[in-house]
């Protein structure tokens, strides 16, 4: 995994996500850009006080150009609905990638080398009060070394004087529904960090 934390962009006060975005327009900075319908930038209310941070736009986030509107983004919608006592759009949610890698796989270097600037940008613009990375590789991007995310969900991280958090992706937990349990546990310490 690269570590982006040395590298990582310094932080321009005041830019906003449209700036952001205008910034990334049709990209075509990486591989990716050829077999993508749409580019995935993220949404949701950029005052969040929570931010989801995925992996990578599936099939139907590139054909929709939405983050998370997929089986696994149901999942999402309903932990935020439910054991947060939030609606989706008092969040903000995006993803590590912005264009879906062909089949889904996983991310490569050069890819996320590329697009995980914008989202440091996206993060520093909202500058949330919770970062919550789905999966090992948001959690890994961020953190700028390879961890796991099975001994790392559940906790609370400093990360450019916000704090982070993880648990499982939604993904994992449809085709691993035993990991239920522990997710649950994450989103009650969320939503009592938040309400603190
Ligand atoms: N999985 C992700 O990581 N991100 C999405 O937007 C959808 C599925």
């Amino acid at each position: 995994m690269p570590s982006l934390f040395g590298e990582a962009p310094g932080r321009i006060e005041g830019e906003t996500l449209k700036q952001i975005q205008d910034n990334l327009g049709e990209c075509t900075r990486c591989k990716l850009h050829r077999g993508r319908t749409h580019i995935v930038f993220g949404e949701g209310n950029p005052k969040a006080q929570l931010v989801f941070v995925g992996e990578a736009p599936g099939a139907d986030e590139d054909a929709q150009g939405r983050p998370f509107v997929g089986r696994a983004g149901q999942l999402l919608t309903k932990w935020i609905e439910g054991p947060l006592g939030m609606k989706r759009g008092d969040v903000y949610i995006c993803n590590v990638l912005k264009c879906r890698p062909p089949g889904n796989r996983t991310p490569e270097k050069d890819e996320v080398d590329t697009c995980s600037p914008f989202l440091i940008r996206q993060l520093d613009a909202i500058r949330p009060k919770l970062i919550c990375c789905l999966g090992a590789v948001a959690l890994q991007e961020l953190l700028g070394k390879p961890v796991s995310i099975g001994r790392l969900r559940g906790q609370f991280f400093d990360w450019r004087g916000m704090k982070m958090f993880a648990t499982f992706h939604p993904a994992y937990l449809l085709r691993n529904p035993h990991a239920d349990a522990e997710v649950q546990l994450d989103l009650r310490k969320m939503r009592q960090f938040l309400a603190d």
